[in-house]
């Protein structure tokens, strides 16, 4: 078996620690006899799967009872209908828009009541993020509505907008769990599984109570009410039972880790190497403004199309996979989340040294 250093922006690496416990499980989940894929949802042991699960999240994020923890199916794209459906109690939410998923979310929200965009850095192909010094939030938003880590063109929020009182609802889909987050500054969030916690397949939604609302738009599909699943606890149909098994392990993995302290701690360590070396690079850049760079996602070219793509081919007969840019943007891009292991960063910078060396 060799296992290679995989920098795709999602589905991404798992820590090996999870993969190799839920290889031990397979067959045989602590003496059940059976696989947690084939188990009842409604057994006691699923049960208590989940609300460790959900447990350890709490604890790891410091969520209060305040908020539900929901564990839902359809991606995050899905929530980028359900989060209007359930909060524009106005017909009225306004967007920053900071990269295709911020603007697929926009555009999904149009479909459901008035969008005003607040600032959007589209003319210089998201390389930065627009001016939120002073967002002109309207009076009768029912939420303003962010993606913070833009995963595709690697730029994040460091700081969160000033929404003027107005709930802020975010799609934390590629940093949730990278750091500390202080969960009382959202209305909710929302978080696809594949990139930084699991498995495809699950996304997790954390949403304050009092936003959870029967007097939804009319015609919401029962299934994309959040009431339905806050008030069966995640279970009203069957769920991604095995997804949310493996998400599990990965909150017991960074709970044994340290948590979200020691998790932002080692992903800046990564960043940095990566970051300082691009910064003296004579061959390679980073194509994001230095004030709004990502911790997870790593864009960067060498500003030939013909480099670039040697570049990936050589860096993948070197078990460094993964790492071409989105379609839509072109060269490179290392994901570093979670469970990319410090020494995948090194080798990633020693190997670009030398490829510099080699081509300058
Ligand atoms: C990947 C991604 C999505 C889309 O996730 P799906 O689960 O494929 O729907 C949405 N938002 C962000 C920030 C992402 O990184």
């Amino acid at each position: 078996m060799s296992r290679v250093y995989n920098f795709s922006a999602g589905p991404a690496m798992l820590p090996e620690a999870v993969l190799q416990e839920a290889a031990n499980e397979m067959l045989d989940y602590k003496g059940s006899g059976m696989s947690v894929m084939e188990m009842s949802h409604r057994s006691s042991t699923f049960e208590s799967i989940i609300q460790t699960a959900e447990q350890d999240l709490r604890d790891l994020v410091g969520i209060p009872d305040t908020y539900e923890v929901l564990f839902l199916q359809g991606g995050a794209s899905q929530q980028f209908a359900m989060v209007p459906m359930n909060l524009m109690k106005n017909r009225k939410a306004d967007y920053l828009i900071t990269g295709a998923w911020a603007k697929k979310a926009a555009s999904e929200a149009k479909k459901y009541g008035d969008v005003k965009i607040l600032g959007s850095s589209e003319a210089d192909t998201f390389t930065h993020l627009p001016d939120l010094s002073d967002l002109a939030v309207r009076d009768d938003a029912d939420y303003v509505y962010i993606c913070e880590n833009n995963t595709i063109y690697g730029t994040k929020y460091h700081t969160l907008p000033d929404t003027k009182g107005k709930d802020l609802v975010a799609d934390v889909s590629s940093c949730f769990l990278s750091e500390p987050l202080d969960i009382t500054q959202y209305g909710m969030l929302f978080a696809g599984a594949q990139k930084n916690i699991g498995p495809a397949g699950v996304v997790i939604a954390v949403v304050r109570k009092d936003l959870i609302r029967e007097d939804v738009l009319a015609g919401t599909p029962t299934m994309l009410q959040y009431k339905i699943h806050a008030d069966n606890k995640s279970l009203y149909n069957t769920p991604p039972a095995y997804g949310i098994y493996i998400c599990g392990k990965v909150f017991r993995w960074l709970k044994d880790m340290g948590g979200l302290e020691a998790m932002q701690t080692a992903n800046q360590a990564k960043a940095k190497l990566l970051y300082d070396y691009l910064d003296q690079s004579k061959l390679f850049r980073g194509t994001v403004a230095k004030e709004d760079r990502s911790l997870m996602n790593v864009p960067f070219v060498t500003g030939n199309a013909d480099l670039d793509k040697a570049f990936v081919a050589a860096a993948k007969a070197e078990g460094l996979l993964e790492l071409k840019g989105h379609r839509s943007v072109g060269g490179m891009r290392a994901s570093i989340y979670n469970a990319m292991p410090l020494a995948g960063v090194e080798k990633l910078v020693a190997f670009m040294a030398a490829f510099e060396k080699e081509n300058l």
